[in-house]
């Protein structure tokens, strides 16, 4: 049976990449420093550890206690991140504490000799200047260079993407690396500042009145792509398992406005919203996820649609939102 530790199992696309695994017949070991807050792992193992510290990595890493042999493959997803309110706030503890971990677990992989390292960047490591039009030009992964990713978030995922490519090429741990462009699905974060765009929309959704009104920070014309969880699990496994070793785009290219993705989980819902722009941060103008390569590469892309990723997230939020009420955080773009 194959091994396999998946860092920040406690989180959102951790949690649902265990399941994953398991059904993939693996055994699974997951840590995090917090368990998972919706429902139990489906992990064989959950080990609470801060892997911001190394001997917590190869803690993690080892099979057993005393032994010298490590899990199959590792796959880190572990990170301080959050929206675009959460990640333009904390640049400086994201980029230290990020950095750490990454270089951390890297160097744990290399110790047990690990036979894949997986490693979940962002669409946030591609430079602004791209990035000015909401019109956009989709994104292909040639044009991270010349740099100018997002402050903070975008220079610690480029520069672990880099230091993957270094332990790669330098023999060390055979790496993966899939760059995100804005997951969503059920038990993700919905509230208290760290929920990103489509789970803030739906929980302002379920707040409101049929006939109501919400908030959308900016003109809501900025556009992103978003990618259904099931077909982010999916891609990581599918890149893992690959032979390609530089990074590579998980997202889908269906590009839509922040105001149509309100519009979007109005309609799921089955209320008439009415958006009212106000101030905050939005991020960069426009994103789109270029598919190319990933198709070449892998003979797959995601494939859920928008609609029917929000049909099942929507009345997972809105189910919690009526049990636990709501903090509310005004986060309503993409990072
Ligand atoms: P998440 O916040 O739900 O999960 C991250 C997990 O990492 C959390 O459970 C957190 O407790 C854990 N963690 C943080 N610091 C830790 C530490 N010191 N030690 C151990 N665990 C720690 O986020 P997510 O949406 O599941 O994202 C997973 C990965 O994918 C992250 O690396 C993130 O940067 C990347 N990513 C996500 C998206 C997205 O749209 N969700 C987009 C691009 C990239």
């Amino acid at each position: 049976m194959k091994t396999a530790l998946v860092c920040g199992a406690g989180g959102f696309i951790g949690h649902h990449l265990v399941k994953f695994l398991k059904a993939e017949g693996y055994w699974v070991r997951g840590v995090d420093v917090k368990f998972p807050e919706y429902e139990d792992s489906a992990a064989d193992e959950f080990y609470q550890l801060d892997l911001r510290d190394r001997g917590n990595c190869l803690t993690a890493v080892r099979l057993d206690r005393y032994g010298n042999e490590g899990v199959d493959e590792v796959y880190q997803l572990a990170a301080d991140m959050g929206g675009i309110g959460y990640i333009s706030g904390h640049r400086s503890k994201i980029a230290t504490e990020n950095v750490l971990i990454n270089t951390h677990m890297l160097m744990a992989s290399e110790a047990f000799g690990v036979k894949r390292h997986f490693y979940s960047s962002s669409a946030c490591v591609y430079p602004a200047y791209r990035q000015n039009d909401p019109d956009v030009t989709p994104l292909c992964e040639e044009d991270a260079a010349p740099a100018e990713p997002e402050e903070g978030y975008g220079w610690e995922k480029l520069y672990s993407e880099k230091l993957c490519e270094y332990y790669n090429d330098d023999g060390k741990v055979p790496t993966r690396v899939a760059r995100f462009h804005n997951v969503f699905g059920p038990l993700g974060t919905y509230d208290g500042g760290r929920e990103k765009a489509p789970a803030a929309l739906c929980r302002k959704v379920a707040l409101a009145e049929d006939g109501g009104e919400i908030e959308v920070w900016g003109d809501g014309a900025q556009t992103r792509s978003f990618m259904y969880v099931d077909d982010c699990v999916e891609g990581i496994y599918r890149i893992t398992q690959s032979d390609y070793d530089r990074p590579l785009n998980l997202g889908t290219d269906y590009l839509v406005t922040i105001d149509e993705l309100a519009a979007a989980v109005a309609d799921v819902a089955g209320k008439t919203i009415t958006v009212k722009h106000v101030d905050g941060p939005q991020g960069v103008r426009g994103r789109n996820s270029d598919n190319s390569l990933l198709y070449d590469t892998l003979g797959w892309e995601p494939r859920f649609s928008l609609r029917e990723g929000l049909a099942a997230t929507y009345p997972w939020i809105a189910a919690q939102v009526a049990r636990n009420g709501s903090v509310v955080a005004p986060e309503t773009v993409a990072s």
